[in-house]
């Protein structure tokens, strides 16, 4: 069966109530094939989650930006994976880079986040990539592969699992990767995971590429086989000023 094509917002750490209402009211009235097709996710910050699930159309869904590695208690600041399930909120992202680079998440940290939430029954967006030291020092691939060893060390069932292959230099840089920057690191994770998790999982996990995604370049990327969607930060709070970047969904 094919791979249905994924598209995901991370708003991170902006908006006003009165923005994210007006992103919302774009987006549910933007063109968007059937969800049979592409599958839509927003990722506003935590405390707009509630209110952003409530108005948006309900084909399209939400996800957290990250939740505590085990089961809530005395973490102040942190948000279990329990709550969100409590609020019936479907998805997280864990292991993005800011959250890698800037609050030190290593990869096994990262690793557990992602068995917890899935342990609750929440499906997961796991961010990895390489900066840009490493990519010029040519071990971006030995990057990735360990990050996601990280992970598939500490699960067994990626059904629930969307891979975002983020390298960290395009990351709010305007810089894109190529398409065939992109479409290479894909196939390499597909070829570690069919050598190191199974040759299913590598054939049907959904590998999106971040970094920059704009309607300007979503379709050039997309043309590659093996990239099944996007995670777009600063593009997709571009319609809090104009529109929706219609091309890439
Ligand atoms: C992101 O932070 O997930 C991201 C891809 O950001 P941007 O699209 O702004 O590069």
């Amino acid at each position: 069966m094919g791979r249905k094509f994924f598209v995901g917002g991370n708003w991170k750490c902006n908006g006003t109530i009165e923005e994210v209402k007006k992103i919302v009211e774009t987006l549910n009235a933007g063109q968007v094939p059937s969800p049979d097709v592409v599958e839509v996710v927003v990722s506003p910050p935590f405390v707009f989650l509630p209110i952003v699930k409530s108005l948006l159309r309900p084909e399209f869904h939400v996800a957290a930006q990250n939740c505590w590695v085990k089961k809530g208690g005395a973490f102040t600041g942190e948000v279990s994976a329990e709550m969100l399930v409590n609020l019936d909120i479907p998805w997280v992202i864990l292991g993005h880079s800011e959250r890698r680079a800037l609050l030190g998440e290593s990869n096994e940290f990262v690793g557990d986040k992602v068995a917890y939430a899935l342990s609750k029954g929440l499906k997961v967006i796991a961010c990895i990539g390489e900066t840009l030291e490493q990519r010029e020092a040519g071990s971006t691939m030995d990057v990735v592969a360990t990050q996601t060893k990280a992970i598939a060390e500490r699960i067994s069932d990626w059904s629930n699992v969307v891979l975002a292959y983020e390298p960290v230099w395009p990351i709010g840089t305007g810089k894109v990767a190529t398409p065939a920057q992109a479409q290479e690191v894909h196939v390499e994770l597909r070829k570690w995971l069919h050598a190191n998790v199974s040759p299913e999982v590598a054939a049907s996990i959904r590998i999106i590429y971040g970094g920059s995604v704009s309607g300007a370049n979503c379709n050039e990327l997309a043309a590659n086989p093996d990239v099944d969607g996007f995670l777009v930060g600063g593009a997709s709070l571009k319609v809090m000023m104009s529109t929706i970047p219609l091309g890439v969904w």
